[in-house]
This record gives structure tokens, C-alpha cells and sequence, in this order.
């Protein structure tokens, strides 16, 4: 419809293609000046009246000849007689009409265009003939669908939230990421704001891993070519992994997964049973393979550290385990501030490795303790990958998109292929359950959530800094350098600004950069030994004493808490 509304508003424009995306649906063009977005409502207007002519969308099979003489009838020969000539000989060529407009396109359609409910375009940007940049650049007009008016109106709210909070947006805006190109695209360099995020991540995830009864490894970024090919990587995983590089004449790859270290570290002495369950944990730093033209901003690298663990454990452990593991990772999301959490659990597939019986007490075991956690979740029958089954778990975030981030993986091929066994009761040989599990994916996958969670304004405990000291003129500079030493070695992140601008211009500033507090030492202040306090999301607070105010941000520092915890004096 976009298309046919473009050939009627502007005579001689030349169509690419146009598929469905996930969202709604562009169309690449070429046209002899640039459309903007001022040609956005006469386009609309003219889809509209497309829509309420509701047309039957027709297939149409057609010969070869019989395509190229309807692509020059009409006037369609620039891009599309090339992609005729895509289409493989004998393959069906499809043509598909609506009204007076005809289109070569292998659908499929709506019955009707009377049945397209709610769309809008939404923007235009430039677009390489086949994506080379050798080639013309094209126009792309982008579009989204939905199924009704108050769906697509919903979405546009989301989409322009989405937008302002974008991560790349931020990222630079607070200084806390980028990606260099001098040294690649996919390749997370993290600034100091964002670094000291990540280190109270990596700190608090270390804790809570130590309390829940984990113990942390670290292992090699290398591996011989020869634990690569036991593991199976090289046969299943090789298009994700970098080339290898030789040393001592051995070929090295640089690893896309920690399990196989986990492995060694469980071979490298005899196991009994009275060793499980053990509990291994890694932030492992692995590199995976990604085209250049996937990468994106936080979500999608070539690096990135998972937070990683593999559960090795007696059959009679595993739903307990399970349930842990469940258990865990929720407290963990509900501490960064995730509520909504939304599970997948995914059986059996038609080709599998390992005995039916323990596929069967493994998917039962993560069934039991996804019931055991009250969690709402939906059974993907087959869905499994060959090695074992498993649980997904999605959180839901501030303005309301889910995102895919734990995982719970079952294993019964890797402890098959490294032979691992442990000792049991009877003074016999048995094979261990192995689990993976990642919970927040990876820190620069989760940071981007986090980022867009939060618009920016991380709560307290996660801010790189978290009170900015402002004294409101010079007198007060020896005064707030004070404060801003004692609160500094009270454990805040903490900044002096004594820069000659006016107070007001330096609260701004502080409020751009979303500090959560503002301590502002005046005349008055100084003379009474205590501070006025700003809350970034709940303005003054009033003057406090600066005993008070520690106690107040220590409080609610180790609260964790996602909101500010006091209330207005
Ligand atoms: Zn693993």
C-alpha cells in the first residue's frame, strides 16, 4: 500500500523492496528529489484512501517474459528487473495486485486491504542499493502496523519513551561507554562513570554468589585447538568463534564460552559424591562472532563478560538445585529493580542427546521449581536445545518491553564428552547433572538494559556519583571541600563542584547528569555545620545536619532501594 500510494503521488519513482519487519514494514525507493517527513500526510492520506477502496490483494503466477513485460508496463525497471533476474530458473515468479497497483513480491498478503487497521510512517532515512555502499543510495520509509488503533497509538508512545532512553543516546550523553572505531565496532569500552557502575554490579553479584553458596573461578581466555574439538565447539559452534592463532606451533582459539574451563577445573581431581552440588561461578570474558551490520550498541558486541556458572550434581540434587537457581536469579532481578519476570520452559526436541529418563527428570525438576516460585510460565514443547532442557526467563522493564536474560541450561553432552563422573555412595562411577546458567547474560548486555530502565538516573547504591557538593559561593569552598572529603571517605562517591558559576547553574548541571543528591553548602550553612539538600527526584529536602545526611544516603545506599527513601522535612 505504501508503495502504490508513492507510484500515484510521485510519477517515475523507482521501487526497490519493501518486506515486513517486526514491527511494521519499509519500502526502499529512488525518487528524483529526498522525501521527508512533510511528505509523510499526503502519503498517509493517499494509503488511506487504498484502505477504505478495499482492494483484494490478487496472486498472480506469471512466466518470466510475462513478468518483464509487466514490470516495463509499468515503469517498474531500474531495481525490479534485477531482482526478477534473482529469482532462480524454475522457481514460481509471484506478482501481486491491489487495484490499479501491481508489485513483484513473494508475499504473502492480507485478503483485503480493508483489513490493515492502524499503521503510521514514522521515518525515512537512506539505504544502500543491496546494502553496498558502492551501490545508489536509496530512500527507506519506514512504517509500523498493528492490529488496532489504540495498539498502534500504545506502540508510538513506547517508541518515542524507547527513543529518549535510548542506551547509545545515553551512553554518551553521561559519558559512561563507547564503541571506538579505531578499534572495532562490537568492542564495549567502558568510561569511568560506566566502570564504576559495573564494578557495584560485579561487587554486589560476587556477594550475593558467595551467600548463595557459590565459589568463583577464573579461567584462560585460550584454549588448545584440541579442548575445542572434545568440547564440539569446532563442529557446532566454529562460525562464532575468531580465527585461531598458533603458538608453539599449536593453534589457540580465543574462547567463546567458559564451560570448558569449568570442566577442567572439575576433572582435575577425583569427585564423590560428598563434593556436590559444586557451585561455579566466573565473570568469563568471551568473544563471539557477530556481522558487523548486526552489532548494536550494548546488546549486540563481539566481546562481552558473562556472568557465568555451571552446577555440577547428583541426580538426586538437581531439583533442588533448580529450585536455587530459580530462586536466585529472581531476587537478583528484583534487586536491580525488576518486578515483571515471565518464564519459558523448553523440552525435548526430536533429536536429542542423553537417556529419555534423565531428560525427563531434568524437565520435571525445572517445572517443579518454576511451580515453587510461583512463577507464571509457558512450556515450549521441543523447544530444547539437543543437549538438554531448559528455562528462560524474561523481565519486563519500566516501559514495559521484555527482555531475554537468564538462562537455566541443562547439559547432557558435555559431562558425556569429557568423561566427568564422581564417586557414589556405592563405590561405583556415575555421570553428574550439569547445569548453565546465565543470569543477567552479560554486563554489557544487562548494562544497556539497565540504562534504559532507568532513563539514566540509576538508584543511589548503582549511581557513579552519587552526591554532587555545591558550595553556593566562594567563602564556602574550604567548608564544602570538607564535606565532600568526609562524605568520600564514608564510602559516597562524591564530587566538589567549586566552579565560578552561578549555584543555579550547577544544580542544573547536577540535574542533567542525574545525581541523585545535591548538597548545597551556603552562608548559613556553613555557620551551622549543616547542609541543604537536593533530591533529584523530590527537589529540597532542607537543611540537615551532615551526621543526618550520611545516615540518610548510607541507609538507603545499602537498602539497595530502587526509589529515594526519604521523605520531605
Ligand atoms: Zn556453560
Amino acid at each position: 500500500m505504501l508503495a502504490a500510494a508513492l507510484c500515484r503521488l510521485f510519477p517515475g519513482i523507482q521501487l526497490d523492496i519493501g518486506p515486513a519487519t517486526e514491527t511494521g514494514f519499509y519500502y526502499d525507493v529512488d525518487y528524483s528529489r529526498k522525501l521527508t517527513p512533510d511528505d509523510f500526510p499526503a502519503i498517509q492520506a493517499e494509503m488511506e484512501r487504498i484502505v477504505a477502496a478495499d482492494y483484494p490483494f490478487e496472486r498472480v503466477e506469471v512466466s518470466r517474459g510475462e513478468a518483464e513485460r509487466l514490470l516495463r508496463e509499468s515503469g517498474q525497471t531500474r531495481f525490479k528487473l534485477e531482482r526478477l533476474a534473482d529469482i532462480p530458473e524454475g522457481e514460481p515468479i509471484i506478482f501481486y495486485r491491489c487495484g490499479d497497483f501491481i508489485d513483484l513480491c513473494r508475499g504473502p498478503h492480507l485478503r483485503r486491504t480493508g483489513d490493515v487497521k492502524a499503521f503510521q510512517l514514522t521515518s525515512v532515512a537512506g539505504s544502500y542499493y543491496r546494502g553496498d555502499e558502492r551501490n545508489v543510495m536509496l530512500q527507506r520509509i519506514y512504517g509500523v502496523a498493528r492490529e488496532s488503533r489504540e495498539a498502534l497509538e500504545s506502540w508510538l508512545r513506547q517508541l518515542e519513551e524507547a527513543q529518549k532512553r535510548d542506551h547509545r543516546k545515553l551512553g554518551r550523553e553521561l559519558d559512561l561507554f563507547s564503541v571506538q572505531e579505531a578499534v572495532g565496532p562490537g568492542l564495549i569500552h567502558w568510561h569511568p562513570k560506566g566502570a564504576r557502575i559495573r564494578a557495584v554490579i560485579e561487587a554486589f553479584w560476587r556477594e550475593a554468589h558467595f551467600r548463595g553458596g557459590y565459589d568463583l573461578l577464573y579461567t584462560p581466555h585460550i584454549g588448545q585447538a584440541g579442548l575445542w574439538q572434545t568440547s564440539g565447539h569446532l563442529d557446532f559452534y566454529r562460525e562464532n568463534m575468531y580465527a585461531p592463532m598458533t603458538i608453539d606451533e599449536t593453534a589457540y582459539y580465543v574462547k567463546p564460552m567458559n564451560c570448558p574451563f569449568h570442566v577442567q577445573i572439575y576433572k582435575s581431581k577425583k569427585r564423590s559424591y560428598r563434593d556436590l552440588p559444586l557451585r561455579w561461578a566466573e565473570l568469563g570474558t568471551v568473544y563471539r562472532y557477530e556481522d558487523s551490520g548486526v552489532v548494536h550498541g550494548l546488546l549486540r558486541v563481539r566481546g562481552f563478560t558473562q556472568d557465568d556458572a555451571h552446577i555440577f550434581c547428583t541426580p538426586e540434587q538437581i531439583e533442588e538445585e533448580a529450585a536455587r537457581t530459580v530462586r536466585f536469579a529472581l531476587n537478583i532481578w528484583r534487586t536491580f529493580g525488576f518486578d515483571e519476570v515471565t518464564a519459558y520452559l523448553s523440552t525435548r526436541p526430536a533429536k536429542a542427546v542423553g537417556e529419555p529418563a534423565r531428560w525427563e527428570q531434568a524437565t520435571a525438576s525445572l517445572e517443579s521449581a518454576l511451580c515453587r516460585e510461583g512463577l507464571p510460565y509457558r512450556r515450549d514443547e521441543g523447544g530444547g536445545a539437543f543437549y538438554g532442557p531448559k528455562i528462560d526467563l524474561k523481565v519486563r522493564d519500566a516501559i514495559g518491553r521484555e527482555w531475554q536474560t537468564t538462562t537455566v541450561q541443562f547439559d547432557f553432552n558435555l559431562p558425556e564428552r569429557f568423561d566427568l563422573v564422581f564417586t557414589g555412595a556405592d563405590g561405583r562411577e556415575h555421570r553428574p547433572y550439569m547445569v548453565h546458567r546465565a543470569l543477567l547474560g552479560s554486563l554489557e548486555r544487562f548494562f544497556g538494559i539497565l540504562i534504559e530502565h532507568y532513563a539514566g538516573a540509576f538508584p543511589l547504591w548503582l549511581a557513579p556519583e552519587q552526591v554532587r557538593v555545591l558550595p553556593v559561593s566562594e567563602k564556602q569552598s574550604g567548608v564544602a571541600a570538607d564535606l565532600e572529603r568526609r562524605l568520600r571517605e564514608a564510602g559516597i562517591r562524591t564530587r566538589l563542584d567549586a566552579s565560578a558559576e552561578k549555584i543555579g547553574a550547577r544544580i542544573r548541571d547536577a540535574q542533567l547528569e542525574k545525581i541523585p543528591y545535591m548538597a548545597v553548602v551556603g552562608a548559613r550553612e556553613a555557620l551551622q555545620g549543616t547542609v541543604a539538600v537536593r533530591c533529584r527526584t523530590r527537589g529540597d529536602l532542607g537543611p540537615m545536619s551532615t551526621e543526618q545526611f550520611l545516615a540518610m544516603l548510607q541507609e538507603e545506599a545499602e537498602s539497595r532501594s530502587a526509589v529515594p527513601r526519604v521523605a520531605k522535612r
